[in-house]
């Protein structure tokens, strides 16, 4: 298959991108580099350079492209910034969206696999969270996910676009040669093990009066490499809808911190702040649905094991990307 990847310079997109070339598929990234790195791009895949909020260029780079199928990465993904600047996140996010939905209309591709995220989900009504749980953002970042699965499912009832939902818990972990690099870097993980690393000297606990048994918030830390293969499944399959992607096992921002302990053999001194805006107590995946109808189950479940993946990426690049 040939495979047009919006924001494959980015964390998920170059480790997928790797996944897919691996697969043997072929793959044209296209990606503004505004928030991802040129040599995250493995070099066996084509790199556009441009921007979705410019029409026309996706629009030629998707015509020219003639991909089988458009995996659709690209996005601003901080919540803190999304309620700073919310109108940011509309016109990238949801605007880019339905410039990518026109462009792949105009070029007659149907299949697409976008990056949506359990942030959609708000404070979920209930957890572990399957696809039924209403969707309720609590951030403009989560809104802009909502409204470009609106957007894609109206291309689909009139269009007949066939859009997959990948909802994402918490991307972790690394492959051999690329890793998570964002700036400025705002998750746990990354953050802890710079610590570790000696490239900051603590790390600040957000909250401890949630409702936890420790009091710290609960996630679902999900290996990229399992998040790349579900995009590499969806894609092969004849399939369409939403899928949550997540192990089923909530870890606390304290054990996260425990088990990165163990992994670096590092103190990693850690201080208690009052809470980040907009954090639910917990959010942990039903994940059936991805394991029944893509046939996925996460290779790398262990937190200790994707801690160490992370950790073995960021020995050999202190400096991220370096650029
Ligand atoms: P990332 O910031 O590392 O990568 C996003 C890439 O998209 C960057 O390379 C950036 O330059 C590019 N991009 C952004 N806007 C663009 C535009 N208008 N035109 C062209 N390129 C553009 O992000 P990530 O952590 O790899 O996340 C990838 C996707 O997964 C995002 O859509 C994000 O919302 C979603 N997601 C991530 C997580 C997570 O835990 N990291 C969880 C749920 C969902
Ligand atoms: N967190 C924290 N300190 C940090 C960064 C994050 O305590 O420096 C907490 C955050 O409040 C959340 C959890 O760690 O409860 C995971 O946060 P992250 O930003 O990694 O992912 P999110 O769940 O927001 O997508």
């Amino acid at each position: 298959m040939k495979v047009f990847v919006t924001g494959g310079a980015g964390y998920i997109g170059s480790v997928t991108t790797r996944r897919l070339l691996d697969a043997g598929h072929s793959v044209v990234v296209f990606d503004s580099l505004e928030r991802g790195h040129r040599a995250a791009v493995d070099a066996r895949a084509r790199l556009v350079a441009g921007d979705l909020r410019n029409a026309a260029a996706i629009r030629d780079a998707l015509a020219a492209a003639r991909p089988d199928a458009v995996v659709h990465f690209a996005a601003f993904a901080y919540v803190g910034e999304s309620m700073e600047n919310p109108g940011l996140y509309f016109a990238n996010n949801v605007g880019g969206g339905i410039n990518l939905a026109e462009a792949m209309r105009l070029a007659g591709v149907k299949k697409l696999v976008f990056s949506s995220s359990c942030a959609t989900y708000g404070h979920p009504e209930r957890v572990p969270i399957d696809e039924k749980v209403p969707q309720r953002p609590i951030n403009p970042y989560g809104e802009s996910k909502l409204q470009c699965e609106g957007v894609f499912r109206w291309y689909e009832r009139i269009y007949g676009l066939q859009p997959v939902f990948l909802r994402y818990f918490n991307a972790c972990g690394a492959d051999a040669r690329f890793g998570e690099d964002h700036r400025p870097e705002t998750h746990l993980i990354p953050l802890v093990l710079d610590v570790a690393l000696g490239r900051r000297p603590q790390i600040t606990i957000f909250g401890e009066d949630y409702a936890t048994p420790d009091g710290t918030c609960i996630r679902d830390y999900i290996h990229v490499l399992d998040l790349a293969q579900a995009h590499v499944l969806a894609l092969e399959k004849s399939v369409s809808g939403p899928f949550n992607l997540g192990n089923g096992d909530g870890y606390s921002v304290r054990e996260v911190i425990a088990a990165a302990r163990e992994v670096t053999r590092h103190a990693i001194p850690a201080v208690t702040a009052p809470r980040r805006p907009g954090d639910p107590d917990r959010l942990v995946a039903a994940s059936a649905q991805a394991r029944e109808v893509l046939g996925w189950k996460p290779e790398f479940p262990v937190l200790s094991d994707i801690l160490q993946s992370a950790w073995a990426w960021k020995c050999q690049h202190p400096q991220g990307y370096g650029e």
